[in-house]
């Protein structure tokens, strides 16, 4: 894996996979131990994203800083990548997931002077209908309120 240079910008993702109740710790370690060994079997050092969501808004380590992503393809230079957990084309994020996520992002802007312009789903870089239309209407409100928060 390359190192991950100082992170210039952040991709939002959902795991798209067929959709399943989470309830507790080991449900979600599962999944997340799902989504690294299909990365790894797509010959990827290990999970592609940095940081995971899960619907009770818990925020999950993924892949070590040290290392770029492996999450939107050729644009993972810089880019840090979190996932959340579940198919926001057919379910709609959880409010503690959307609140985490939230916090989690304004976390991460200021700690990486990521601009809120940077912030982008995966499909607005790509091809793609992840993060999904829930997920990216969640996100299409969160960055109107980063908006007029930068603005205060
Ligand atoms: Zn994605």
């Amino acid at each position: 894996m390359n190192r991950l240079d100082a992170v210039a910008r952040i991709t939002v993702h959902h795991d798209g996979m067929p959709p399943v109740r989470l309830t507790n710790r080991r449900d979600v370690a599962d999944r997340i131990d799902l989504i690294r060994k299909s990365h790894q079997a797509r010959g990827w050092g290990d999970i592609g994203y940095h940081f995971v969501v899960d619907p009770s808004g818990q925020i999950w380590q993924g892949r070590s800083l040290a290392y770029q992503g492996a999450h939107v393809k050729n644009q993972n230079y810089r880019n840090l990548g979190i996932v959340a957990l579940g198919n926001f084309e057919v379910q709609s994020p959880t409010s503690a997931q959307v609140a985490a996520l939230e916090r989690f992002l304004f976390t991460s802007m200021r700690r990486f002077r990521v601009p809120l312009m940077r912030v982008r789903t995966h499909r607005e870089l790509a091809p793609t209908l992840c993060p999904g239309r829930n997920m990216q209407f969640a996100m299409n409100g969160l960055r109107t309120k980063g908006r007029s928060l930068s603005r205060a």
